[in-house]
């Protein structure tokens, strides 16, 4: 099977559809949350993958632009875009959005935004972190999202920090081997690793890998939907320079 595992989506589309289009044939899209929130498209970006029937975990922008949870934690860029995101959502989608789990087991792999410790909230970016959420992990991979940075985690039990982490570049493969993987797939529609193009994933269980790629997209014209909307000036600029 060829998956392609995308992350923090944002709303989006424009980054969305030229990843679909990179992607080419796969058998599945799992969906690793935050599909919403930041961008433009919220209800175009939900409907695109629903279409294409991604499995789906929920991170703090799905609950967000629910109302499931208040957005007294988001920072005020992100409240204002909440906000505005839930006005541009149908009751539907929004019982739609309420209703996805917050992990997923598919295989070997477990899907969950943040961590297994505290799904939609906790970054995966440290070793106490990556540790905590490998002692709660039932199966032998996992894909997390999140902090919108390309990342692999292995677990080393004789290492002193008990795994090693770092951040996967375009192209680079990972073997999928006997130990166990944290994977992350960067952010497909706000990325921040300082490198503006669309991030996602390619996993082939048969050949046991997972690739990651990256994809140039029309980045002004998604800037253009977000100034019509009055979305706020930090979330368009940052785009450009992915951070
Ligand atoms: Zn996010």
């Amino acid at each position: 099977m060829r998956i392609a595992v995308i992350s923090d989506v944002h709303a989006n589309l424009v980054a969305l559809e030229a990843v679909l289009a990179h992607a080419g044939e796969v058998d599945a899209f799992w969906n690793i949350g935050d599909c919403v929130g930041y961008g433009p498209q919220p209800a175009e970006c939900v409907s695109r993958l629903r279409e294409a029937g991604a499995a789906w975990v929920a991170g703090n922008h799905e609950r967000a632009a629910t109302g499931a949870i208040s957005t007294d934690e988001f920072n005020p860029s992100a409240a204002a875009a909440a906000l505005w995101t839930r006005g541009r959502l149908s009751g539907e989608e929004k019982a739609f959005l309420d209703e996805l789990p917050e992990t997923e087991t598919r295989g070997d792999f477990t899907l969950v935004h943040g961590t297994l410790r505290w799904p939609i909230w906790e970054y995966l970016d440290d070793y106490d972190t990556a540790r905590a959420h490998l002692a709660l992990l039932k199966t032998r991979y996992s894909f997390v999202g999140h902090t919108h940075v390309p990342a692999l985690v292995t677990e080393r039990l004789d290492a002193p920090e008990g795994c090693e982490m770092r951040r996967l570049r375009d192209g680079e493969t990972v073997d999928l081997g006997s130990e166990r993987l944290v994977l992350n797939p960067g952010s497909v529609g706000q990325p921040r690793d300082g490198d503006k193009r669309a991030a996602y994933g390619i996993l082939d269980t048969d050949a046991a890998t997972f690739t990651l790629r990256r994809v140039e997209y029309d980045i002004a014209a998604t800037q253009r939907l977000m100034v019509d909307a009055g979305l706020p000036e930090w979330l368009i600029e940052r785009l450009e320079i992915g951070r």
